[in-house]
């Protein structure tokens, strides 16, 4: 299918730059609805629907100007449908293939709404609770209408909002700062790596101006790391037009344009969410930068001055492709609560290593650790050898009880094994355990090398009250117990006023019993079960580890930990409600100009 490369504002030659991506193959029905995605092309904002559109049933069917890349696109709805229908399909497509198995999403549907014309606002988003997308348009400066779905990197950011939250459904709860700005820092990852695995982008971004011959040169100054990433990385950034830019091109800009400093994540700048975020995109994208010019200076013979345009461009296109096949899959190997960068690093070098363990070729994970130290971030497992890949699943468990084949995918014969090994596990029974998810997978290396594993997800729920987190080892901010006992001590002054008016024996119970001053502690784990169903690696954070007392003051501080009816609750953050006010900020800036 044709799709608009990155947006209508980059353009070659006077036309719009276009791809042609590859979907998975389905015959659609009008929308078009699919099998995992419906298109609704209804406008909240003014209430009207824009009809059912009928996709061409191929890529040779396509009507000759949309190949082209010309104006009219632009503001053709149809060709609106086919641009988002095609990027939502290509990411989910893109989960599949590098975690090796089917991905539903969050909810219970099999088939995502979106909405390509939503809403008139400058600013799109992924609802859980409308199991769905929504893309908004806005008039922009010169009064003509800005479409946010046709904006690659704005559908793949959101679609893979909707894929992470499959995935992990606990992290979009507060927790940490690291948490909610991986959200965003991995959406922009995957859609900036979705760009460049296009080779017609790569090739246009390092060469505007010349056309796809290969015999087109490039010369070895400008495939430096300092030359690629402003050719490229800016070059995007600053190609985007005025008015998408308001939303995404000044994120990009900011987090190409982040030097590396690794004492920038404790400034109070970069604890949002967004702006922390824009960390993860800078080491991510740093590196992918660095690993694809070592690629080409070291190839061709020794001191080749120049190098075909056409090469550099696929090189990069294949990094990036690898890369996201890298991130994507370190997801499993994520713990399902509390993520910090520094596991979602030891998470992508583990994944890499057991799918691509000869990484002679682009040193990915070299790479990757380089540039993530340059911002401060080292990671989790202090394994020396491979470094930081997690260690491996603790000795000494048992497995005599349980049956391998109903663990593949039986959640309580997985429960049934996390019992069994409750001591070496650290099950912690004062805390209520579920298996969450048992997903079998069969991953396959660049080389063809087919990996098969289990991913088994657990978490862990405990309310406790003060004197219980005590027993445990947790401690809480003082402000906040101070405030749980005195709202629990207001609802006992009430009730007993309305049981004594009423003539009935007098005051509940004061002082001993302080069930309604309970705290919700969260922990959970991954298990990793090899192709013999014996445990490889387990990943967890421990519901009552010395962590949470950092968390519990995070969330304090933030606001997110309040007291409240019946004890201590988390309010509730929601990704729409992030980009809402990011899409606000964003438009201030033009505004602020006048
Ligand atoms: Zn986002």
């Amino acid at each position: 299918m044709t799709v608009i490369a990155q947006d209508p504002a980059v353009r070659r030659k006077g036309k719009i730059l276009t791809a042609k991506i590859a979907v998975p193959a389905e015959d659609l029905l009008g929308g078009p609805t699919g099998y995992r995605l419906q298109l609704v092309d209804y406008d909240a904002s003014s209430r009207r629907f824009f009809g059912r559109h009928e996709l061409p049933v191929s890529y040779e069917k396509e009507p000759k100007h949309w190949r082209e890349g010309d104006q009219r696109i632009v503001t053709d709805y149809r060709f609106h449908a086919q641009n988002t229908y095609a990027l939502v399909m290509k990411t989910l497509a893109r989960f599949e293939f590098a975690l090796g198995r089917r991905l539903g999403w969050s909810f219970r549907t099999h088939q995502l709404k979106v909405a390509p014309h939503g809403m008139y606002d400058a600013n799109a988003f992924y609802s859980p609770e409308q199991e769905g997308l929504v893309f908004g348009y806005f008039s922009g400066t010169s009064g003509a209408p800005v479409y946010t779905c046709l904006s690659h990197d704005i559908v793949v950011h959101e679609t893979t909002h909707a894929l992470i939250d499959a995935l992990r459904e606990r992290y979009m709860d507060p927790s940490n700062p690291d948490q909610a700005a991986f959200h965003e820092g991995l959406a922009d990852v995957i859609a900036l790596l979705s760009v460049f695995s296009l080779p017609e982008v790569v090739a246009h971004l390092l060469k505007p101006h010349a056309s796809t011959k290969s015999a087109n040169l490039i010369d070895r100054e400008d495939v430096s790391p300092g030359a690629l990433c402003s050719s490229t990385l800016f070059g995007l950034a600053e190609q985007m037009g005025d008015e998408i830019e308001s939303i995404r091109g000044g994120a990009l800009r900011q987090s190409a344009l982040i030097e590396p400093d690794a004492t920038l994540k404790d400034t109070a700048e970069y604890q949002e969410a967004h702006r922390r975020g824009e960390l993860f995109v800078a080491a991510i994208m740093r590196g992918f930068i660095s690993a694809w010019s070592d690629r080409i200076l070291a190839s061709g013979t020794p001191g080749q001055q120049q190098f075909p345009v056409a090469r550099v461009a696929e090189e990069g296109a294949d990094i990036a492709d690898a890369l996201a096949t890298m991130w994507i899959r370190a997801l499993d190997y994520m713990p399902p609560v509390h993520l910090e960068f520094g596991d979602a690093l030891s998470a992508a070098l583990t994944a890499d290593l057991e799918v691509r363990p000869d990484d002679s070729r682009y040193h990915m994970r070299e790479h990757m650790r380089t540039h993530f130290r340059a911002y401060g971030f080292k990671p989790t497992s202090k394994r020396k050898d491979p470094v930081g890949v997690w260690d491996p699943a603790p000795t000494g468990l048992h497995y005599d009880r349980v049956r391998f084949e109903s663990m593949r995918s039986d959640k309580d014969e997985v429960f049934r094994f996390i019992w069994d090994n409750r001591d070496t596990l650290a099950l912690r029974p004062e805390a209520y355990t579920e298996v969450l998810s048992v997903r079998p997978c069969i991953r396959t290396g660049i080389d063809g090398f087919v990996l098969r594993e289990t991913v088994a997800e657990y978490y862990q729920v405990a309310r406790l009250t003060p004197r219980e987190m005590k027993a445990v080892g947790v401690t809480a901010p003082k402000e906040y117990l101070h405030e749980l006992r005195e709202q629990a001590a207001e609802r006992r002054r009430k009730a007993g006023a309305r049981n004594g008016s009423r003539g009935a024996d007098a005051v509940g119970p004061m002082g001993g019993d302080d069930e309604d001053m309970v705290t919700p502690l969260y922990g959970g784990g991954v298990l990793i079960f090899d192709e013999y169903g014996r445990l490889k690696y387990w990943v967890h954070n421990d519901i009552f580890g010395s962590k949470q007392n950092e968390r519990l003051e995070y969330l304090w501080q933030d606001g997110y930990l309040r007291a409240g009816r019946d004890g201590g609750r988390f309010r509730a953050a929601r990704l729409s409600t992030l980009h809402r006010l990011r899409a606000t900020e964003a438009r201030k800036t033009p505004a602020e100009g006048w």
